[in-house]
């Protein structure tokens, strides 16, 4: 596995590089979740990019980004593991040439659910994302269904500019519990991990939106939304000062 720290390496090696490409775009402190797109890719492409950057234009709140967690060893032996054959370490001053005064925003899903909670957020994912892609030239991206609010709005910026990159859907990895695995979860108190696993269970349950909002508040979680949409149930909620998303097919 080779680790690349400049975009200059990278784009002199793609030059060269004959095989198929699947490309993984991360924030890094990886996780089973993280894995199960590099072992998709491993299987569908001779090989696969990974990348590692804490895109700063994505957060929309500073705590959440000073707090995001670093683990880069451990990341990068969870990446050998899943069988990632280059891994690409961007700065921002080399991804952002332009200081982010040029960006990409969607005007209709993206001020829904996380975009209505998030301001900015989606205009600073899908402007890494369209960087990133142009950069990696991958055959095929993967993307976890856990945002899957994201993945949409990718397939869709993949259809309006004419992205030549397949986007690939995978499924959410839980825990024992159900619980969507979130480099944000290990933050949680053990107190909080307790609390946890009630998310995911009142979340599948078959009841409306309100009453599982309703139960969610009783045990204490702080609900942004519970809501149908696009064929899906999605929620995000609140434990402490950490933000939980799920969704399921409705
Ligand atoms: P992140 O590092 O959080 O930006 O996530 C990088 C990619 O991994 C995104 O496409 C996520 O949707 C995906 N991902 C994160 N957690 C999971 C999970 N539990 N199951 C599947 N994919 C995930």
């Amino acid at each position: 596995m080779q680790i690349i720290k400049s975009l200059a390496e990278w784009q002199a090696l793609r030059k060269n590089l004959r095989h198929s490409l699947g490309f993984v775009p991360t924030m890094g402190n990886l996780h089973p979740g993280h894995a199960s797109l590099l072992q998709a890719s491993a299987r569908e492409n001779e090989c696969t990019l990974l990348s590692i950057f804490i895109n700063p234009t994505q957060f929309n709140n500073q705590d959440d980004f000073q707090n995001y967690p670093q683990t880069l060893a451990q990341d990068l032996a969870l990446a050998e593991e899943s069988k990632a054959d280059y891994v690409l370490l961007p700065t921002y001053e080399e991804l952002y040439p332009d200081n982010y005064h040029y960006q990409i925003s969607e005007l209709e899903l993206s001020q829904t659910l996380e975009g209505a909670f998030r301001p900015g957020h989606f205009t600073g994912m899908l402007t890494v994302v369209l960087k990133l892609s142009n950069l990696a030239e991958a055959q095929r991206a993967y993307f976890g269904e856990k945002d899957y609010q994201q993945l949409q709005l990718i397939r869709g910026l993949s259809q309006a500019f004419f992205i030549k990159t397949q986007i690939i859907g995978c499924p959410i990895i839980r825990n024992e519990f159900g619980l969507a695995l979130s480099s944000r979860n290990n933050r949680l108190t053990p107190e909080q991990w307790r609390q946890a696993p009630y998310f995911p269970a009142i979340f599948h349950s078959k009841q409306s939106c309100a009453e599982i909002s309703a139960q969610l508040e009783e045990k204490g979680f702080k609900v942004d939304y519970v809501e149908e949409g696009q064929g899906r149930r999605l929620a995000a909620v609140w434990l402490g000062d950490i933000r939980l998303i799920d969704n399921i097919s409705a």
